[in-house]
């Protein structure tokens, strides 16, 4: 055993499995670029789910459990940390990429001012309805091309 080895191979097969896990809700993102993954160990994977209450966190631990049954992983227990809470700014640059590219406005930023539609990149914006087609989605639309959109906000 070697103390100093960055990469346990298992560990790093398990976060593989995860990586290919998508978000029920937004299938474009995976669990992993959510930052819903918080931790992995050799036994053991630790979740934090977006927020309380939210449907998909139910389906979250489902999908894991069989991402990692399928792929030989039966024995790794899946635990919840609900301490510190998950916030928007788990979420990967990877993560925020590609809601950007699914037509989804990533959360803001510490420091950003202004939603950014996610087609043409204007910030003349505006919130049409705080509920869009999931409880994790706000409706808005640009002022530039028009286009309606979905925030991700989650919270
Ligand atoms: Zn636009």
């Amino acid at each position: 055993m070697v103390a100093a080895r960055k990469l346990d191979p298992v560990v790093d097969r398990i976060w593989v499995v995860l990586a290919e896990v998508p978000d029920p809700e937004i299938p474009a993102v995976s669990l992993v670029d959510l930052g819903i993954v918080r931790a992995v160990e050799a036994d053991r994977v630790t979740i934090t789910p977006t927020y309380t209450g939210c449907p998909a966190n139910e389906v979250i631990r489902t999908d894991i459990r069989a991402a990692l049954d399928a792929a030989g992983f039966a024995a790794v227990a899946i635990e919840t940390a609900l301490s510190p809470p998950w916030t928007t700014d788990w979420i990967t640059p990877e993560g925020r990429e590609k809601l950007r590219a699914y037509g989804i406005a990533p959360p803001l930023e510490a420091g950003e001012r202004a939603v950014v539609c996610p087609r043409c990149g204007s910030t003349e914006t505006a919130e049409v309805s705080r509920f869009g087609s999931t409880p994790c989605k706000a409706q808005w639309r640009c002022g530039a091309c028009m286009e309606p959109f979905d925030l991700f906000k989650c919270h």
